[in-house]
């Protein structure tokens, strides 16, 4: 058995990674000042949170009905889906998985669509609906300026995407053109949209209270809606209605300063060794991309430090893996281990043995990683309350529904109360939130952006 002070020992150990009040409050007071910056015209060049118009400006009623198509990339996988909305705020959707390989991943931009259009070309002929011409949104999940809905120049890759000739290019006309390629496929790109975007639209559907959409999945970001006239940047063309979301791109916060009280040498390691180093600051020390590595090296120093494995005959062994395999923990197992009550560790000692071989490992190894996953988990989820409080403040009404997807917010049974958690302190107390779990924003929110386009265009023919 480990001895209290061994605990202690870890406990400090792992002290920089628990965010005190004071930090929270900080963070608190940086991110508000960079979304004001990111909502001015003069600021926003040196805004980290760039704050991005997504000219969705229509707010589903529950009353949408029709066929649409809907493509969602950005995450871990990519999907084409046909959405049949039947009004009285349901939906039936079919939905297919397309691989995405290291070849996509990092091939040309023109590659990337093509191969795009051949999975959406496959999927409407299996479907019988490739006569039918449907409106399709598309759910392009990184960061665009767009100058209309179906406009959007590719800012930046992020989430280990890395295409080349795509950054400053317009996806939708890259969609387009990959389309035309291809005989016989003809599809009406009518939106693109962020997965928060699609997010927020999908649980406004349910619930016209939903202000916010949040996405922690492999990557994190948020989205909420802004009165239009706190949008300096927007055209007043645009101004004739009252609202607009703003993709507040948070990935990137940090860049600027944001959150080096909170940066540890952890993240410093796993900005370091990714491909968009000194980018998505934030979302390196949050998603469920970076999550387990951060995990692994913090693994690793403990072990160096003889705070865990200390009495383990696979030490060596263990500290080697631990060195020379990065991402040999994944984020995964942070949430399936959560649920270990640690009667027998069965869920760790899963994990020990998949990833380090180690049978039989001592209990209080077992304690110990499950306690140092779980401190990763809680900033994730503290850090995130805190941002999230940063938009229910901004949006300012007496009560906002946040709408939540993505695979971290999903498996970790713990991650809602984490956030939860610096919520309850964050938030004014005259204001009400609650999360609300989207049924599959990036989907069916894409088929709800096209028909709202489509019942605005309607409306302003008549
Ligand atoms: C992207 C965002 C996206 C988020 C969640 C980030 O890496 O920049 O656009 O919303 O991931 O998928
Ligand atoms: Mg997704």
């Amino acid at each position: 058995m480990s001895t209290t002070s061994e605990l202690t020992r870890l406990r400090e150990f792992l002290n920089e990674l628990i965010p005190s009040e004071d930090q929270l409050v900080r963070l608190y007071q940086n991110f508000c000042a960079q979304i004001r910056k990111g909502l001015g015209s003069k600021t926003n060049k040196d805004a980290s949170t760039k704050c991005y118009l997504t000219y969705v400006q229509d707010f589903p009623t529950g009353n949408e009905t029709g066929k649409y198509l809907a493509l969602d990339l950005g995450g871990s996988k990519f999907r084409v889906l046909l959405i049949h909305l039947k009004g009285d705020s349901e939906a039936e959707q079919i939905t297919k998985i397309y691989d995405l390989t290291e070849r996509e991943l990092h091939s040309t931009g023109v590659e990337l669509f093509d191969y795009i259009a051949k999975c959406l070309h496959e999927f409407v002929c299996e479907q019988k609906v490739d006569n039918e011409h449907m409106p399709l949104g598309f759910t392009f999940s990184f960061p665009c300026v767009q100058t209309g809905l179906s406009r959007a120049t590719l800012v930046r890759w992020t989430k280990g995407f890395n295409c080349s000739d795509t950054v400053g290019e317009d996806i939708g006309l890259m969609l387009k053109a990959a389309i035309a390629r291809r005989p016989g496929l003809r599809i009406d790109m009518v939106a693109i949209l962020n997965d928060t975007t699609g997010t927020q639209m999908s649980c406004a559907h349910r619930n016209p209270s939903c202000h916010i959409g949040l996405i922690v999945g492999t990557g994190c970001n948020a989205c909420y809606t802004e009165k239009v006239e706190n949008c300096e940047r927007l055209d007043s063309k645009y101004k004739d209605k009252p609202k607009i979301i703003i993709n507040v791109e948070w990935g990137a916060f940090g860049e600027k300063g944001g959150v080096d009280h909170l940066f540890t040498d952890y993240d410093r390691n796993v900005d370091q060794n990714s491909i968009n180093r000194g980018s998505q600051i934030f979302e390196k020390m949050v998603s469920g991309m970076y999550m387990g590595e951060l995990v692994r090296l913090i693994l690793l120093r403990a072990v160096n430090e003889n705070l865990v494995f200390a009495q383990c005959k696979l030490r060596k062994h263990i500290t080697d893996i631990l060195t020379k395999k990065p991402h040999c923990i994944e984020t995964k197992v942070l949430s399936d281990i959560a649920n270990d009550r640690g009667d027998d560790w069965p869920l760790v000692k899963d994990v020990f043995k998949q990833v380090f071989n180690l049978n039989n490992a001592d209990p209080d190894d077992c304690m110990k990683f499950k306690f140092i996953c779980d401190v990763v988990v809680k900033r994730s989820g503290n850090m995130i309350g805190v941002t999230l409080s940063g938009l229910v403040n901004k949006v300012g009404e007496s009560f906002s529904v946040i709408g939540v997807d993505g695979t971290v917010y999903r498996c970790h049974p713990n991650f809602d109360g984490y956030m939860r958690e610096t919520l309850d302190r964050f938030v004014d107390k005259d204001y009400k939130y609650d999360m609300m779990l989207s049924e599959d924003g990036s989907g069916r929110g894409a088929a709800l952006v096209a028909a709202v386009v489509h019942r605005d265009y309607m409306e302003r023919k008549s």
